[in-house]
C-alpha cells in the first residue's frame, strides 16, 4: 500500500478550501494537497447549476478581500459568474497543481502514535491513502443534498432531480413538474421552470419571507472605476458590509427591530399577488428572519401564473406516477424536483472523521449537537481545522467574511506550529465548552430561537448550532490570533500543556 505523506490535507475545493490553500502557500507551507470529489473549483457554486442559481448576498461582499473582482457584471452575482471567479483565482495562485480531482475522502482517522491523520480516498474506483500532520476539513455545510423522506418516493417512475445535482440535459419543456420546497433554491429555479413547463405544482410546507431583489447591472463606468480608481471598490465593499451588519442587530438582539423588513415583505406580497387566497397562502406565520430572508422579484409572479399551482395541503406520499396530498388528491407528474436543502447539522461526513479513542465527529456531537472552538477546532480531533464549522453560519451577510476570519486563525496557527515545533494541538474541552456557552448565551434572544419557526439552523434538539450570533466583526476579532492557551499541545522535543 502506497501512502502519500503531506503536511496538510485540505478536503474540499470551494471558497474555504481554496482560500486555505492560497493562505498556506503565501505563508510558506507548500507541502499540501487539496482533495475534492468534483472536477473543478467552486464547491457549492460548482454543484448548484439549476436555472436561475444566483447569490442573495451582494457581489461586492462575495469575493476574497485579497482578490476583489472589479468585473462583477451585477450587484448580485449569478452562479456562472461566481464559479468563474473562484476558478480564475485558483488559476492565479496555481492551486490546480496541488489538487487531486475526483477524490472522495471516505475516511479520515487520527493516529495517536504518529500524531497524524490517515485518509482513505476513493478515486477512479481505487482507494488511495494519505497521511497528513493536519487536516483542513473544508467540505462546507451545503455539500450533502437532503433527499426528503417521503413515503413511496423510491417507487416514483419518473425522474427525480435534486436542486444541487441538476440534470442540465433534462428538457422541462411542456412537462408536468412537481417542485418540493420553497427555500432559497426553489424560489430561484421555480420562475425559470414555470416559463417552459406544461404544468408546475409547487409543494410548500412553510411560506418564506421574501424581500425584493434589488439587483442591477453595473454600468461600464463603475467597472472601470473598480479597476482603475484606487479605493473605490474597497469603499463600496465597506459600505455594503456596514449596511448589512445592521441587520445582525435585529436578528440576534432585537427581533422587533426587523419590523420594517416584515413590512417590506408584506408590501412585496401585496404588490405581486392579487388573489386573496393565494396571498394568505404565501404569508409566513413566523417572525421575519427566523428562517433565511429570501430575495426575489419573480417568485410571486411565477406562482401566480396560470400553469402554476401552489399546493399547501402537505404531501402524504409519492406514487409511481405522482404526488398525493393529505386531502387525498393525486397530481400526476413527469418529474419531481426536490429543492429540500442539505444535511447541515447531520452531515454523513461526520461519520467518516474519526478522532481520538476511535470516536467519530457524529459520536462526539451526538448529545451536544455540533460544537467547535471558534467554529474551527473540536476537542478530541487534534490537528484538524473545520472551515465554516459550527456557529459560523450567517443570516445577514457574506460567509466569505467568516471564511477569511477563519483563514487568519489558520495562518496564525500554522505560524505557531512552525515556530514552536508543535506536533499535536487539541483544543481543551473547557475552552470549547466556554466558547459554546457564550455562543448559546448570545443566541438566547435571537429571532432564530424566538421567532416561532423550525429551520435547518437548528439541530434535532432545537439548538442553534449553525449560526454566529451578532456582528461578524466580533468573530474577526476573536480569530485574529491563534490563542494557544486554549489548547493542549505537544512539541517535537517535549510534551507541554500550554
Ligand atoms: P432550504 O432552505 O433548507 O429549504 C428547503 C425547502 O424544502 C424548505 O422549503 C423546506 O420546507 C422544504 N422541505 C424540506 N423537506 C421537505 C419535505 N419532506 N416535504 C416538504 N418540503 C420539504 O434549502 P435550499 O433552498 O436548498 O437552501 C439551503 C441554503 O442554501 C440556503 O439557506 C442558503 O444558505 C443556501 N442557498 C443560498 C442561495 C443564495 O442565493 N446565496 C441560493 C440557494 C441556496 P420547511 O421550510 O417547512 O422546512
Amino acid at each position: 500500500m502506497t501512502t502519500n505523506d503531506v503536511q496538510v490535507a485540505i478536503i474540499g475545493a470551494g471558497f474555504s478550501g481554496l482560500g486555505a490553500a492560497i493562505k498556506l502557500k503565501q505563508n510558506g507551507v507548500d507541502d499540501f494537497v487539496v482533495l475534492d470529489r468534483g472536477q473543478n473549483f467552486g464547491g457549492t457554486w460548482r454543484d448548484n447549476t439549476y436555472p436561475g442559481a444566483a447569490c442573495d448576498v451582494p457581489s461586492q461582499l462575495y469575493s476574497y478581500s485579497f482578490e476583489l473582482n472589479p468585473d462583477w457584471t451585477r450587484s448580485y452575482g449569478h452562479q456562472p459568474e461566481i464559479h468563474r471567479y473562484i476558478n480564475d483565482v485558483a488559476v492565479k495562485y496555481n492551486i490546480e497543481a496541488k489538487t487531486r480531482w475526483g477524490s472522495d475522502v471516505t475516511r479520515a482517522e487520527w493516529n495517536e502514535d504518529e500524531n497524524r491523520w490517515h485518509l482513505e480516498v476513493t478515486r477512479n474506483g481505487t482507494t488511495e491513502h494519505y497521511s497528513a500532520r493536519t487536516v483542513v476539513a473544508a467540505a462546507g455545510p451545503l455539500c450533502e443534498p437532503n433527499l426528503p423522506d417521503i413515503d413511496g418516493i423510491d417507487s416514483f417512475g419518473g425522474k427525480i432531480i435534486h436542486s444541487a445535482r441538476w440534470d442540465n440535459d433534462y428538457d422541462f419543456t411542456g412537462k408536468r413538474v412537481a417542485v418540493i420546497g420553497t427555500g432559497a433554491s426553489a424560489i430561484q429555479l421555480v420562475p425559470e421552470i414555470a416559463k417552459i413547463a406544461g404544468r408546475l405544482d409547487v409543494y410548500q410546507r412553510t411560506a418564506p419571507w421574501i424581500v425584493p431583489r434589488t439587483e442591477r447591472t453595473y454600468h461600464r463606468a463603475e467597472n472601470w472605476a473598480f479597476k482603475n480608481v484606487p479605493g473605490v471598490q474597497k469603499l463600496m465593499r465597506a459600505t455594503v458590509y456596514g449596511l448589512n451588519e445592521v441587520t445582525a442587530f435585529g436578528l440576534t438582539y432585537s427581533p422587533k427591530a426587523l419590523k420594517p423588513v416584515e413590512l417590506v415583505c408584506r408590501g412585496n406580497i401585496a404588490k405581486s399577488i392579487k388573489d386573496p387566497e393565494l396571498r394568505e397562502k404565501v404569508t409566513p406565520k413566523f417572525a421575519v428572519g427566523c428562517k433565511r430572508i429570501l430575495r426575489s422579484n419573480n417568485w410571486y409572479p411565477a406562482i401566480a401564473r396560470p400553469n402554476v399551482d401552489l399546493v399547501t395541503d402537505g404531501i402524504s406520499k409519492i406514487t409511481g406516477s405522482g404526488v398525493v396530498t393529505k386531502d387525498g388528491t393525486e397530481r400526476e407528474v413527469d418529474v419531481i424536483v426536490v429543492a429540500t436543502g442539505f444535511h447541515v447539522t447531520d452531515s454523513p461526513m461526520f461519520e467518516t472523521i474519526i478522532g481520538t479513542q476511535g470516536r467519530s465527529l457524529a459520536q462526539a456531537w451526538e448529545h451536544t449537537g455540533m460544537q467547535a472552538y471558534k467554529g474551527t477546532f473540536v476537542h478530541g480531533f487534534p490537528n484538524m481545522l473545520l472551515m465554516v464549522g459550527p456557529s459560523t453560519g450567517l443570516g445577514h451577510t457574506s460567509i466569505v467574511y467568516m471564511i477569511e476570519s477563519q483563514l487568519n486563525y489558520l495562518v496564525s496557527y500554522f505560524k505557531q506550529v512552525r515556530d514552536q515545533g508543535i506536533t499535536r494541538t487539541e483544543v481543551k474541552a473547557d475552552a470549547q465548552d466556554e466558547f459554546n456557552n457564550s455562543v448559546q448565551h448570545g443566541l438566547r434572544n435571537s429571532v432564530w430561537l424566538t421567532g416561532g419557526c423550525a429551520s435547518y439552523y437548528q439541530d434535532q434538539n432545537g439548538n442553534i448550532t449553525t449560526l454566529w450570533p451578532g456582528f461578524t466583526f466580533n468573530f474577526r476579532r476573536i480569530t485574529k490570533e491563534f490563542d494557544i492557551a486554549a489548547y493542549d499541545v505537544e512539541r517535537a522535543d517535549a510534551t507541554v500543556s500550554a
